[in-house]
């Protein structure tokens, strides 16, 4: 594999003997792929430098939040400040404010929101929000997408568990999953089946629009016309869970990109992380004031934190939003996410190794198939193997993309032309390892 893994495999023994599987976190295990993950000792930019101090560049940017890159320096010069003024207080700060006026004003569907310190607990706050509102129990989430660990959401949910293979995590009693119905991503007559059989019973349809968990399969424009459509008339909540898009695939987050093609197209409650922590723990939910008051301690939905807010993880977040908010960021971004894309077409293309991709913003995707899945089992068609061994090919020539095949790819505006080039020169050696058949 790469020249030498040593310190790495050191580190991962130590790791293991103490850590279950050696990470805090199961994506971060080479368990699709094999080998012995990277260790980062430090990043900066558009790169991370493992425990040998192997240099790569970084797609992977802590799973989306570093759309910066790594180090940025007026966000590290805000976190700085914040750190010296204290790093917890449990009592509210002009920040929290901050950050949540800036939050909201980029998205319009968003009139309020709560702070919390993780995508996961955002998602599991917005459904008891949604069937606290509602007084109804049933929610559906689509197969492939991932909505955190929280147990009702735990079902055959995307991210780790499909390398694992199970269909849902042990420790989750049926109980709890009963009222959550999974459905096929993009089927609009299985949306519509579930509508007229359960509609009158669903709190809220909690999605990907454009799922970043089984790699990068956008909700085609009749799909979500349809399910707003169907939300609205039957009184349940559309939840644009946009950990993962919020901020990453332009300014208005994927409700943004539909809302360019659903005229007066709005979700009901967003679920936010990643980026608007800036690589630090902050996560929201939010929507319309009346949704958003019926939250303790205005309203009997519960929910609290005591991290919530945290003053370090806002000014972290609100320096990064502060930056992304500069006029041409997102089409700095988008263009050198679709050079990238194009490049690694062209490179599979001329090595004749089967190969579809896509992009928006600062995020892309793509599948050893001839063409763009639609759903999480035309995903899962993907040639792991395959996938597998290159990504070992761009490990060994410096490149870090996401250890799993059904994960999305992420660019930052630290990456430059030349990262650029390099990558897909990688991706054109590495394609070469692909021998077809
Ligand atoms: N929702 C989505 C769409 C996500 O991608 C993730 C994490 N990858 C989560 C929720 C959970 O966020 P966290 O890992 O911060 O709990």
């Amino acid at each position: 594999m790469t020249q030498s893994t040593d310190r790495n495999s050191e580190l991962f023994e130590r790791a293991r003997a103490l850590i279950p599987g050696g990470v805090n976190s199961p994506v971060r295990a080479f368990r699709a792929v094999g080998g012995t993950p990277r260790f980062v000792q430090r990043a900066e930019g558009a790169y991370f430098w493992d425990a040998n101090g192997t240099k790569y560049i970084d797609y992977i940017g802590s799973w989306g939040p570093m759309i910066l890159g790594h180090g940025h320096p007026r966000v590290l010069e805000a976190v700085q400040r914040a750190v010296q003024e204290g790093f917890s207080f449990g009592a509210p700060t002009e920040r929290e404010i901050e950050l949540a006026e800036e939050v909201a004003k980029h998205l319009p569907s968003v009139e309020m929101l709560r702070l919390v310190s993780s995508g996961t607990e955002a998602a599991m706050s917005a459904i008891r929000l949604a069937r606290g509102a509602t007084g109804r129990n049933r929610i559906v989430k689509f197969e492939g997408c991932y909505h955190g660990h929280a147990d009702s959401l735990l079902v055959k949910a995307g991210s780790g568990l499909a390398t694992f293979g199970h269909p849902t995590s042990a420790g989750v009693p049926a109980e709890v999953v009963q009222h959550t119905l999974v459905l096929e991503y993009n089927n609009i007559a299985q949306l519509e089946e579930a509508f007229a059989t359960h509609g009158g019973d669903l709190a809220c349809v909690i999605i990907e629009a454009i799922a970043g968990n089984m790699n990068f399969v956008r909700a085609s424009v009749p799909f979500m016309k349809r399910a707003r459509e169907l939300c609205t008339q039957h009184g349940a909540l559309l939840v644009f869970d946009e950990v993962m898009t919020g901020f990453r695939v332009g300014l208005r987050g994927a409700q943004g990109v539909y809302a360019q093609q659903i005229p007066g197209f709005v979700p009901d409650m967003t679920v936010l992380g990643k980026v608007i922590g800036g690589g630090m723990p902050l996560a929201a939910f939010g929507g319309p004031r009346a949704l958003m008051e019926k939250l303790a301690p205005l309203g009997p939905v519960y929910q609290a934190g005591t991290l919530s807010g945290n003053p370090v993880a806002t000014a972290c977040g609100l320096a990064t939003l502060q930056e992304i908010a500069q006029p041409g960021f997102y089409e700095a971004l988008a263009r050198k996410t679709r050079t990238l894309v194009d490049g690694l077409s062209a490179a599979a293309k001329d090595a004749g190794v089967p190969f579809s991709a896509d992009c928006e913003g600062g995020m892309f995707g793509f599948f050893l198939l001839p063409q763009l899945p639609q759903n999480y089992s035309q995903v899962m068609k993907s040639d792991a193997p395959a996938f597998g061994k290159l990504f070992h090919a761009l490990l060994d020539r410096g490149v870090y993309i996401a250890p799993a095949l059904y994960e999305a790819g992420f660019v930052s505006s630290a990456h430059g032309d030349e990262d650029i080039r390099l990558t897909v020169q990688a991706a054109r050696d590495a394609f070469q390892t692909l021998s077809p058949g």
